[in-house]
């Protein structure tokens, strides 16, 4: 069983039991309304060993990923997040010192973003883990993965992969650009750049696992193909010299590679040029064109005009370390 087919079996006979539920399981955060305004929540854990090892981050670097990773989710639904809640699983080798280092990475967040941390849950167990939850506001309606229409544009924010490589080049125990690491260790939710988005887009989403997976949700929710032009995705001069000098196959780096937390979005193509002038008064982050939604329901990719099928992305159940 693969995640989603694992959570589709759990969940089954789990009916919706409010009226004002507008969003369940299956979006980066569920939904639902109070009075005038949309409320947002997402839960996410990291598991040493599995999603970080204390080698690759200081305390204080986890505590701040592991917030910025969550607020990714709220930005993908053009939302604002105001709650926290940090659950942990402290296990022997875990000294008070580390995590005093863990929270005070997670109270820069909480003051960056002013967020207010409302609770949450320690206990001790075998394996260090830490869950946080965050909540969020909209004034307007969220934006969904299964709003795409046919002849949409695929757009994402930023540079795609930098992670990743950064990722695969310090397993090979080799140096890499500062600027780089900082992709890494240091993940910014794109908080403000979605909040002028969601006005324009169609769907949206964060890419925590590689644009390949991302695009097959999008597409797959709002019951379209994609086609994403492989030449187009864009990439760092520094990830490119990089790969090249450690052997790394870039677009597959991309494809299928986590923790960049850009966002992707599908917005009509008349209206693109509307966000551009609104979305540059707000962001120096790059928005780029990457493809498009189709009717036929095909998960493609072009690369020099050979067309081949997007590959399904990291699967969590599948192997340890994301990369
Ligand atoms: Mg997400």
């Amino acid at each position: 069983m693969n995640e989603i087919e694992l959570i589709d079996y759990l969940t089954e006979g789990f009916p919706i039991r409010h009226n004002n539920v507008i969003k369940g399981i299956g979006d980066d955060c569920s939904v639902w309304k109070e009075d005038d305004e949309y409320r947002v929540f997402t839960t996410d854990s990291m598991v040493e060993g599995d999603h970080f090892l204390k080698d690759w981050f200081t305390a204080e670097e986890i505590g701040m990923r592991a917030v910025e990773t969550n607020l990714s989710d709220i930005a993908s639904m053009g939302a604002i997040p105001t709650f926290l809640y940090v659950s942990l699983i402290i296990d022997d080798r875990t000294s008070p010192e580390w995590l005093g280092d863990l929270y005070k990475g997670i109270r820069s967040k909480c003051d960056e973003h002013k967020l207010t941390l409302m609770g949450g849950n320690v206990t001790h167990g075998k394996t260090l883990s830490i869950t946080i939850g965050v909540q969020g506001d909209s004034k307007s309606m969220p934006v969904y993965r299964n709003g795409a229409r046919e002849g949409d544009l695929v757009v994402v924010t930023g540079t795609i992969g930098d992670a990743c490589v950064a990722r695969m080049v310090l397993n090979k125990k080799k140096q890499i650009p500062d600027a780089l690491k900082d992709r890494l260790a240091h993940p910014r939710a794109r908080i403000r750049e979605a909040s002028v988005i969601a006005k324009f887009a169609s769907a949206m989403i964060d890419i925590s696992d590689g644009i390949a997976s991302e695009a097959r949700h999008i597409a797959s929710q709002s019951n379209l193909g994609v086609v994403i032009d492989a030449d187009s995705i864009p990439t760092r001069m520094q990830v490119k010299e990089l790969a090249l000098i450690a052997g790394i196959d870039v677009l597959e780096a991309q494809m299928r590679g986590g923790e960049d937390y850009e966002l992707m979005f599908t917005i009509s193509p008349d209206k693109f040029e509307e966000l551009k002038n609104e979305y540059h008064l707000h962001s120096q982050i790059g928005i780029t064109p990457i493809g498009k939604m189709i009717a036929e329901k095909k998960y493609v990719y072009l690369k020099n005009s050979v067309e081949a099928t997007l590959p399904k992305g990291f699967d969590h159940f599948s192997s340890n370390i994301n990369l």
